[in-house]
């Protein structure tokens, strides 16, 4: 097999890749998003290729069953429900991780033919209040910029963007800039991020007042006499008004500081900065769109951006960075309920008589279908009586996940698609094996507009088949086999490309007609192309908007009133909660988790807060705390960070009941929604802690993944030969027999295999081995003081291996470990290299710059998203002890 050149299935910096013949991964150099780098996400992917937990069998109620009488029953059940109680009873939900193609299908049977607007995506829990700015600034859903922006800026200012670790290749391109032509950064968020540390200037905000600093910055344009009224007079409209709410209640910087808890100099340096650079590019991102003023948030950095006509020209604009690598993709076909299709709208009559003469629609809906979060709801007390989930795991991610996981248990008919058993499978009554990334076939498009394909290099395992495929195949059982008559992903591109140019006539700026006649070698062989491509074009789609041309009524954009709407209260809860990602994970962690490399730099969910708040509340680094919010509650394991802001902690997203007895982060947040877009608040859940004691302390070292007994809390990793669980016993250790019995339901090994344990009551200290064949099988350490317990990295390298006769008393008694130091986590995940061995080399050598660390070490020298990290460490050891 030749080198098959794909698209990275994780962010939306959207990385060109080479899947070659010896079974290696690597970045695409010929790529326009990423010219050859990779992150440590991306560069990983080579060892997520493992099919031995895949699903491979269609399943009805548990039980194997074919293709066909899976879809013949999904086709007979949404019919039937259809029939009873209307089209609105049944619903899709389904992902950014889809392609095009998979959305494409999935978009036409639910508008177009079963005639409800009920299909949303989990991309509304990422960039929904961005789509939504967008449209009302814009008139459509667009990205004026491109990546060179990123090359060409003087200022690049990141809002609630920890690009450093969720865009690392974008990120690095911004250093590279930075390096080469001194380009200032500005970070506003509220925690101190791997981006932060690499900014010139980090305004850390309170939670939730972005609208207020950028109401604050365009009243500071204007008396600065920065606005260019000329731009404005052609070619937007609002402006007065825009200005009017900015000044409300005060436009003084004290008074705007004190808003948004930050320096008032430091404001104003970086009202002045922006003010007097003319490139200046604002990338936000997920901090700024998961909030109950999400859209308005958008509106008021956009506002910034139309005021002074910096849009559309080298180095300057608005740009929207989406967290997933089809988000943009699933925009374009109308994935969000309150879109159509193809960029049109259910409230334009003409939009609608379009897209159902192109479908040959029998009932076109008509009005926009549920939100993901009133979707659930609308699962819960019963209205949606038939759910089809695609991809994505809402038991885990959407808010109130305790809620969600009720209404798909109450739910008369759910189906699941996906690749891997996950907490959302386990309510599937039927369950289908869905085609993995590089086994599937079609398109995604990244965060500047530029579609890539997806190619397959592997066979899918068992009987695996693309979403697209399924779709389609449920389209033609109920009955609409002319509509849904597709063989390839090819056909269904070309099909979505003429629909993007279908009664165009430059009414949308979503246009890729140019496309529409690609037969299927120039469908293979499509290279990166970035739209607006209509018919006839020659080149790829460029930067928007330069000298105006908005896709509204004058062709003249929108600035947007954003008056400050304060703050929800917190319910007597004395913390926010902030949720986000880490570096190395990915969502739930279905195929990141896979590889342990990435588990190296964090392995568990830890709650990071602020030294001072967690002494309020007498928890001391690493203890156990009960995190309770008006929804749910659990423990996370507490680690002190002066990162945090006082009064908000953090916690990541990704961990399931797969991984941890309790790390499902979106049982504790609320349903609060931005009004317009519909996106959820993740980023500020009003929160209480308590410490939660701990009895005991163990270790377990085994070959299977499975549930614990529900006594202890524990945290899952997987180790190259098995999985390591970290417990903490929330009841007393058992004695005695049941203590044998307790570790025996632990250990799960079978009968045939060799036992040595070690005993001692008075100390708490429990040690059992258990070998086979020779080898360690598994091994279980309990203790009441964690000190006791052996240094995992010491531990995780003798699964598997021999344990000669001589060894096996130093096995139980702890000694063979105490002799291999204990290297901690590791810094960079490509190379392996760990945090003591970064700090040991800088002392040891007086290295003086990351480039002396990577010629060393390697460490930084693959992906690059570890510098951030490097730099910090380099600045931890100089720095002087008082
Ligand atoms: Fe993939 Fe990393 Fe590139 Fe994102 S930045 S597309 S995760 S390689």
């Amino acid at each position: 097999m030749s080198d098959v050149s794909t698209t990275c299935p994780y962010c939306g910096v959207g990385c060109g890749l080479l899947a070659r013949s010896d079974g290696s991964i690597t970045g695409d150099g010929a790529h326009p998003s990423n010219r050859g780098r990779l992150c440590s996400k991306g560069a990983a992917l080579a060892a997520t290729l493992d099919d031995a937990t895949r699903l491979t069998m269609p399943a009805i109620d548990g039980r194997a069953a074919s293709w066909d009488a899976a879809l013949d029953l999904i086709a007979a059940r949404f019919r039937e429900t259809i029939a009873r109680h209307g089209p609105d009873s049944v619903a899709f939900y389904v992902s950014g991780q889809c392609l095009t193609e998979d959305y494409y299908v999935a978009n036409k049977l639910m508008k177009g033919f079963i005639g409800s607007g009920n299909i949303d995506t989990n991309s509304r829990l990422c960039m929904a209040s961005a789509v939504a700015g967008h449209v009302r600034a814009f008139g459509e859903d667009l990205v004026p910029g491109v990546y060179e922006d990123w090359d060409e800026a003087d200022l690049v200012v990141l809002v609630g963007s920890n690009a450093a670790w969720c865009h690392p290749v974008l990120h690095q391109r911004l250093l590279a800039a930075r390096a080469a032509h001194g380009t200032k950064i500005v970070v506003i968020d509220p925690r101190r991020t791997a981006t932060a540390d690499a900014a010139d200037l980090h305004l850390p905000l309170a939670s939730g007042t972005d609208v207020a600093l950028f109401n604050g910055l365009l009243a500071y344009l204007n008396d600065a006499g920065r606005i260019d009224h000329r731009w404005v007079e052609r070619h937007a409209a609002e402006l007065d008004a825009a200005l009017a709410a900015a000044r409300l209640p005060s436009a003084q910087i004290d008074d705007i500081a004190a808003e948004c808890g930050i320096d008032p100099e430091a404001l104003e340096t970086f009202y002045d900065l922006f003010a007097r650079t003319e490139r200046v590019l604002t990338v936000y991102s997920q901090g700024v769109n998961q909030s109950s003023a999400g859209t308005d948030k958008v509106s008021a950095i956009i506002n910034c951006h139309l005021a002074t006509g910096r849009i559309g020209r080298p180095g300057m604009g608005p740009f929207s960075v989406t967290g997933q690598p089809n988000a943009m993709g699933g925009r374009e076909v109308g994935g969000l309920a309150n879109q159509l299709a193809a960029h049109m709208g259910f409230d334009d009559a003409q939009a609608r008589a379009a897209v159902a003469a192109f479908w040959q629609a029998e009932r076109l809906a008509e009005r926009p279908g549920l939100k993901a979060v009133e979707m659930f709801d609308a699962i819960h007390d019963g209205r949606i009586k038939a759910v089809w989930i695609v991809a994505t795991n809402p038991a885990v991610t959407l808010p109130r996940a305790g809620r969600v996981r009720a209404a798909l248990k109450a739910c008369p008919f759910v189906v699941v698609s996906d690749c891997w058993p996950t907490d959302t499978t386990t309510y599937a009554y039927v369950l289908l094996p869905a085609a993995a990334w590089g086994e599937k076939d079609g398109t995604v498009t990244s965060s500047e507009r530029r579609i890539s394909r997806q190619r397959p290099f592997r066979r899918a395992p068992g009987e695996a088949r693309p979403d697209w495929w399924q779709f389609a195949e449920v389209g033609r059982r109920m009955g609409w086999p002319a509509a849904f008559a597709w063989d390839r992903p090819a056909a269904v591109f070309r099909e979505h490309a003429a629909l993007s140019g279908h009664r165009n006539n430059g009414r949308r700026i979503f246009d890729i007609g140019a496309l529409a006649t690609l037969d299927d070698a120039a469908y293979d062989a499509l290279q990166p192309v970035r739209w607006p491509m209509p018919a006839g074009a020659v080149s790829e789609g460029g930067r928007l908007f330069a000298t105006g041309g908005f896709p509204t009524a004058d062709g003249r954009a929108r600035l947007v009133p954003t008056p400050c709407r304060g703050q929800s209260g917190r319910g007597g809860h004395a913390l926010l909660l902030n949720t986000g990602r880490i570096r190395d994970q990915w969502h739930t962690m279905t195929r990141t988790g896979l590889a342990p490399a990435l588990l190296s730099h964090t392995s568990a969910p830890v709650l990071a807060i602020h030294p001072g708040d967690a002494a309020a509340v007498g928890l001391a680094d690493g203890a156990l705390a009960r995190v309770t919010s008006d929804h749910g509650d659990m423990l996370l394991q507490t680690e002190l960070r002066h990162t945090q802001r006082r009064g908000e902690v953090f916690a990541p997203m990704h961990w399931t009941e797969q991984f941890a007895s309790a790390g499902c982060v979106g049982q504790l947040v609320g349903a609060d929604l931005d009004p317009l877009s519909g996106q959820p608040a993740l980023k500020a859940t009003p929160v209480s802690l308590l410490s939660e004691p701990v009895h005991f302390h163990g270790l377990l070292l085994r070959r299977d993944a499975g549930p614990l007994p529900d006594t202890c809390h524990w945290v899952r990793v997987p180790v190259p030969e098995g999985q390591l669980y970290r417990l903490s016993g929330l009841a007393a250790m058992p004695a005695g027999d049941d203590l044998m019995r307790f570790a025996a339901s632990l250990l799960g090994a079978a009968d045939d295999a060799e036992r040595l344990e070690a005993i001692d009551p008075r100390r708490g200290v429990l040690r059992v081995a258990v070998v086979r064949d020779g080898a360690l099988e598994a091994c279980l350490f309990l203790v009441r003081d964690s000190a006791a317990l052996p240094p995992e990295a010491a531990l995780i390298p003798m699964l598997g291996s021999p344990v000669p006769d001589r060894a096996r008393a130093q096995l139980l008694a702890g000694r063979m470990y105490d002799r291999i130091a204990a290297e901690g986590p590791r810094v960079c995940a490509c190379l392996g290299v760990s945090r003591d061995a970064v700090r040991h080399g800088i002392v040891t050598h007086r290295l003086r710059s990351v480039h002396e660390i990577g010629v060393l070490l390697g460490a930084g020298t693959s992906c690059g998203s570890c510098i951030p990290e490097l730099e910090e460490i380099l600045r931890d050891v100089r720095m002087p002890v008082a």
